[in-house]
C-alpha cells in the first residue's frame, strides 16, 4: 500500500503548516480528518517502550515510564481499532518480551516484520533533569528510513493541538537519530516521546486519562490521515 503520495503529503504538510501559524485553524484540521477512515487492511504496529526489568525513565514523583507507555499504547490501539485499523502490539502487559534486553528488542523487531505494517509507532516518555522546565510531545525518526515525512506530519499536528494547549510549545521539531525500533521495517516508523517525566506538570498531565485520551486521538487521526 502506498503510504503517503508526494502530492498528498505536500497538501497535508501545507494544511498543517497553516495550523501552526493560526491556532484557530487547528480545529479545521481536526474536523477535516475526523470523518475519514483508513483503507481496508491498514495495519499499524504500536510498541510500548521498555517493560519488565527495564522501567525506562522515572518521573520526578516516581512514575515509571514503562507503565505509562503501556497505558498510552493500549489506548491508542483501542482508538485505532475502533476506526477500523488492524493493530498489532509488541507488548500488552508490564512484562518485557525477554529478560535479556537484546532478545527483547529482537523479538519486537520480529513482531514488526511479521505484521507487514503500514507504519510503526513506538511510545516513550522523555526526561531531561538538567532542565526540568522542558515540556511537550516530540517525535523522533531515523533519517535513513522513510519516517521523516510521517514524523513531520505528526509533529505539526501535535504542536497545533496538545503542545499548544498544555505547554504553549508550537516550535518543537521532529528529531532524527539512530534508533533500533525505527529500522525494523522499511515502512515509516516513528518514536513519540509523549512528554517529559522530568517536568512535574507533564508528569501530572500524563497520569490523567483525559490527557492521554486527547493525545491518542490526535496521534490516531494523523495515522489514519497518513495511511489513507
Ligand atoms: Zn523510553
Amino acid at each position: 500500500m502506498i503510504f503517503i503520495g508526494k502530492k498528498t503529503l505536500l497538501c497535508s504538510l501545507a494544511a498543517l503548516l497553516v495550523t501552526a501559524f493560526a491556532f484557530f485553524g487547528a480545529a479545521t484540521v481536526v474536523d477535516d480528518v475526523a470523518h475519514s477512515y483508513p483503507p481496508l487492511g491498514a495495519v499499524v504496529v504500536i510498541d510500548a517502550g521498555h517493560g519488565g526489568m527495564d522501567g525506562g525513565v522515572v518521573g520526578v514523583n516516581g512514575t515509571r515510564e514503562s507503565e505509562l507507555n503501556l497505558e498510552i499504547a493500549l489506548l491508542l490501539g483501542e482508538i485505532l481499532t475502533a476506526r477500523g485499523v488492524a493493530v498489532v502490539y509488541t507488548r500488552t502487559s508490564d512484562d518485557a518480551l525477554s529478560d535479556i534486553k537484546r532478545e527483547d528488542m529482537n523479538m519486537r523487531a520480529e513482531i514488526i516484520r511479521d505484521s507487514r505494517p503500514d507504519c510503526v509507532i513506538s511510545i516513550h516518555l522523555n526526561s531531561y533533569p538538567r532542565d526540568a522546565s522542558r515540556r511537550g510531545v516530540q517525535v523522533f525518526y531515523d533519517d535513513t528510513g522513510r519516517g521523516g515525512a510521517f514524523a513531520a506530519l505528526m509533529q505539526e499536528r501535535l504542536n497545533a493541538t496538545v503542545n499548544y494547549r498544555y505547554s504553549k510549545r508550537t516550535d518543537l521539531a521532529p528529531q532524527s537519530g539512530d534508533f533500533f525500533i525505527t529500522k525494523c521495517a522499511s515502512v515509516p516508523s516513528i518514536i513519540i516521546e509523549c512528554g517529559f517525566l522530568s517536568n512535574e506538570q507533564d508528569e501530572k498531565l500524563l497520569k490523567t486519562q483525559a490527557f492521554r485520551k486527547e493525545l491518542c486521538k490526535e496521534i490516531a487521526e494523523t495515522v489514519i490521515f497518513a495511511v489513507s
